[in-house]
This record gives structure tokens, C-alpha cells and sequence, in this order.
């Protein structure tokens, strides 16, 4: 086990801090205060609750300098993406605060009496994040969970701890009760596992590779523990002959670029009616060129490193540097984990076309017609996302309903939004997070019958 976690900015390669990792004994601890806290927060008026979770939102709105710096710092994002990232942890907090006192539940008609179904917080929630999006994906699952009457264990990703921790002071600052938000650093296989293991633990929500989710589910079964999975994607783009070519071509590097193409929803499989393929690459040569890579501190930049030398190594493997490229960007030279963005042609089951890469890597494939789009798009195990360009509103909707993924955007690549809900399909996940729904994975339904009749009529 280490010791500590040596944080490295992956633009540079400079150590930015060393953080001490949490042993299993301390997991065991964390959990213990964190189920005492629980009680505490649960028993607080509704009203109450939600006024802390929006007093953090505040406090997490006057650090979005400084969060936004500690993300630029740890993960190399660029510093507008990193404040993005910051704001969005706040707008998750108020989102969540709102629901607080319309966790309301049902009141359903039973003949003698009155049945009512009350929605109870579980008790203490493990979130594991991972490095790509380390401040919103811990708020996804963090900021709902407290809402809904839970304490939250957070461990993140042994790379980007640096936010997480910021974000459990903030929670100080705000006033929430000691000990019902705490951050756990440490290894996957330690920290993460002992929490994942832990009696005391109710719910496990799991952001990261389909692998590792399933290892926890497998831990998760054992003890029928509640489990979210969000998990990996090979997310098509589809572009249509009928469709703006021009501004599919100009939308295209974004969808598997941005992040350095470290999303889940990536659009990484680029799948073009074949009367209109060279075309449509002819287009997509320069907007993807002209995506530029460069010091996250820098405005112009729009895309960082990758986040360490072995997501780099991971990305090389599947393509070697003199691999022939359809295009290929520019990155810098010298330190940093740079990789540049790259679009290659191939066959629908080559290696390149079937797995997720996390880089920014895109496969070009052609296809014929709608039919040849759907059992490509569906080709897959994953199901996470994609998009469909075409100016025809009836494919667009018939091609929607066809696509096996839980997010799907037409003539744009719609983000991830808060307030709308998201999961994937098939290997892609289990269960849904954000949206009009995102507290109630975090309770129980709890049926209550009160009879109105005179015992024994
Ligand atoms: P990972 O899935 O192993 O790690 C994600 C999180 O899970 C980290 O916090 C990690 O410490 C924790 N973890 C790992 N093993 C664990 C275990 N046994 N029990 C409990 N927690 C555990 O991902 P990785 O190794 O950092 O990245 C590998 C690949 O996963 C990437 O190249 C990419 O393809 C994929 N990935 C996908 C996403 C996504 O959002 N879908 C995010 C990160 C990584």
C-alpha cells in the first residue's frame, strides 16, 4: 500500500503535493463519525438542510478561482474548462438543495385507511471518482446523496485528490455537520475496495472503467448493496448526406476532443454516409487542426495533456506514432503528457473501433444507409451516448429511438447537463444520475398503511 499519492501537474510534470493515503483501519473509522453525522443531518428540518447545501453552493461559488486553479493544477485542464467545472459543482449543489423538501412521495388509495410511501435517506454513501471530470462527477453523486439525508464518503482518483479535499473544507466553511462529507484518498485497490467491503456503507456510486465497475458490483452483490455504475462509452457521431455538413464538420473536433478526449461520452466512433465521406473529411481535416493544444493557462488553449504518462502509454498502444492518420494535430514538445488529436480510418471491428481509448483518438467509418447507421451505432457493448446529424426530422427521431445509449444529442453534442437525466445502456452503466430524479437512487421507498377502520371490521 502507499503511503502517499504524489500529485503531478501533466502539463509540466512538476510535483504539485503529496497526499497521504487513507489505510482500510481509517475507512473503518471514516465510516463510524460519518454514520453519526448521518443521523444528525437526517434529523434536521427539510428546510434547514437545503438552506446548508446552498450555503456550500456559496461558499463553493467564491473559491471558483481557486478550485478551478487546483483542477488546472492536478488534471491539466484549461482554465476556463476548470472554472466551468468549479460552477458546475455549485450548480449541482442548489439543484440538489431544492429537492430537499420535495422528496414528497405518494399517497396512494387503499380502501380502510391511508397508505403513504415515505422516501428514506440510506445512511452513508460511498462515492468513487474518477480523474477525467474530478469535480463534477464527485458532485453528481455527492451533492444529491446529502440532499436526500445521507452522509457521503468520497475517494477520489489517486491522480486529482486536490479538488475533493478543497471541496470537503468548503463543506466546513458552509456550516455542514463535521465528519457528513469526507474525502478519502488512496488507492483503488485499498481505499476504494475497503470502502466498497465496508458493512457500514449503504450505496456505492461508480464513475470510471467498466472493468473496475464491475469488480465492485461483483463486491456490491455480496452484501446486496445499492450500486450506480457510470461507466465507459464508444459513443457514435452520425452524420447523414442530408445534413449541414459544415457544421458537422466544425462541431466534430469538440465531441472528441474536448478533455483531450478523456469522456465518457466522447464521440469517438465518427460514422458518415459513405456518398458524402470524403467530403465530410475534407472538412473535418482543418477544424480538427485548428483545435489547439497548449498551456491550460493559456485562453487560446482548448485542449490540456492527458493526465499521466500511463493513460499516454495506454493511448499509444492502440495507436503507434507512425500509425497512418487520416489527421493528425499538433501538440507541444518537451514535458507533459501530450497527445495529439488524431483521427484514423479503419474497419468497423478493428481494435481502434470497438474499444474505449480515453485519448483523442476518433475512428472514421462510412456507412450506406439508415439501416448500415443503426447496426454500426449499435455495434457496440457500450451505450452511453451519441449524436445524429441529418435535416430530416423524421430520421432524426427514428434514428433517436434506434440507438442503444442513454444520451443522445440531434445536429449538436449536447453536454451533460445537471438538471437532465444521464446513464448509459448495456455495459455503459446501471442506474441514472442528475435530472428531475437524482435524489431518489439516494433513498429507500419506505410503504406505510395507517388503518382508519376499527381493528377487527
Ligand atoms: P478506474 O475505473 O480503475 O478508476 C476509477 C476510480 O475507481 C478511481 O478512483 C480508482 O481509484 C477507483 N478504483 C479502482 N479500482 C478500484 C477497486 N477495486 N475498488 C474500488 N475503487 C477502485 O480507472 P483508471 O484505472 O483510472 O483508468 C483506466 C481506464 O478507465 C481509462 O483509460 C478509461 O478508459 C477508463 N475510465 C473511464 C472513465 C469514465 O468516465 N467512463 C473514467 C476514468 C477512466
Amino acid at each position: 500500500m502507499l503511503q502517499e499519492l504524489t500529485i503531478l501537474n501533466p502539463a509540466t510534470e512538476e510535483v504539485v503535493a503529496t497526499v497521504p493515503t487513507t489505510p482500510p483501519a481509517e475507512v473503518d473509522a471514516a465510516v463510524r463519525r460519518a454514520a453519526a453525522a448521518q443521523e444528525v443531518w437526517a434529523a434536521l428540518a427539510p428546510g434547514d438542510r437545503a438552506r446548508l447545501l446552498r450555503r456550500f453552493a456559496d461558499v463553493v461559488d467564491a473559491a471558483i478561482e481557486p478550485l478551478a486553479q487546483l483542477e488546472l493544477r492536478e488534471a491539466g485542464h484549461p482554465l476556463g474548462n476548470a472554472r466551468w467545472e468549479a460552477g458546475n459543482v455549485r450548480d449541482l449543489l442548489h439543484y440538489a438543495a431544492g429537492g430537499v423538501e420535495r422528496l414528497t412521495g405518494h399517497q396512494i388509495p387503499v380502501p380502510g385507511g391511508l397508505n403513504l410511501t415515505l422516501q428514506e435517506p440510506l445512511g452513508v454513501v460511498a462515492v468513487i471518482a474518477p480523474w477525467n471530470f474530478p469535480m463534477p462527477i464527485a458532485a453528481w453523486g455527492t451533492a444529491p446523496a446529502l440532499a436526500a439525508g445521507n452522509a457521503v464518503l468520497l475517494k477520489p482518483a489517486e491522480t486529482t485528490p486536490l479538488t475533493a479535499l478543497k471541496l470537503a473544507e468548503l463543506a466546513l466553511e458552509a456550516g455542514l455537520p463535521e465528519h457528513l462529507f469526507q474525502v478519502l484518498p488512496g488507492e483503488g485497490a485499498v481505499t476504494g475496495s475497503a470502502l466498497v467491503d465496508h458493512p457500514g456503507v449503504a450505496k456505492v456510486v461508480f464513475t470510471g472503467s467498466t472493468a473496475t465497475g464491475r469488480r465492485i458490483a461483483a463486491q456490491c452483490a455480496a452484501q446486496t448493496k445499492r450500486l450506480t455504475l457510470e461507466l465507459g462509452g464508444k459513443s457514435p457521431n452520425i452524420v447523414f448526406a442530408d445534413a449541414d455538413l459544415e457544421a458537422a464538420a466544425a462541431a466534430a473536433p469538440g465531441s472528441f476532443l474536448d478533455n483531450t478526449g478523456q469522456d465518457c461520452c466522447a464521440r469517438s466512433r465518427i460514422l458518415v454516409q459513405r456518398s458524402v465521406y470524403d467530403r465530410f473529411l475534407s472538412l473535418l481535416e482543418p477544424a480538427v487542426k485548428a483545435f489547439t493544444a497548449g498551456d491550460p493557462n493559456d485562453p487560446a488553449s482548448q485542449m490540456g495533456p492527458l493526465i499521466s504518462a500511463a493513460q499516454r502509454d495506454r493511448v499509444r498502444s492502440y495507436v503507434p506514432e507512425d500509425a497512418p492518420a487520416a489527421i493528425r494535430g499538433a501538440v507541444p514538445t518537451g514535458k507533459g503528457f501530450w497527445y495529439p488529436a488524431t483521427v484514423l480510418e479503419g474497419r468497423p471491428e478493428d481494435r481502434t473501433a470497438v474499444e474505449e481509448i480515453f485519448g483523442p483518438v476518433a475512428v472514421a467509418l462510412p456507412f450506406d444507409d439508415e439501416a448500415d447507421a443503426v447496426r454500426l451505432a449499435n455495434a457496440t457493448d457500450y451505450g452511453l451516448a451519441g449524436s445524429l446529424w441529418t435535416r430530416d426530422v423524421g430520421r432524426a427521431l427514428r434514428m433517436a429511438r434506434a440507438v442503444a445509449a442513454g444520451n443522445l444529442s440531434v445536429n449538436s453534442h449536447s453536454a451533460v447537463r445537471y438538471w437532465t437525466p444521464f446513464g448509459g445502456f448495456k455495459q455503459s452503466g446501471l442506474g441514472r444520475e442528475l435530472g428531475p430524479d437524482a435524489l431518489t437512487p439516494f433513498t429507500e421507498t419506505k410503504n406505510v398503511f395507517l388503518a382508519t377502520e376499527p381493528a377487527g371490521s
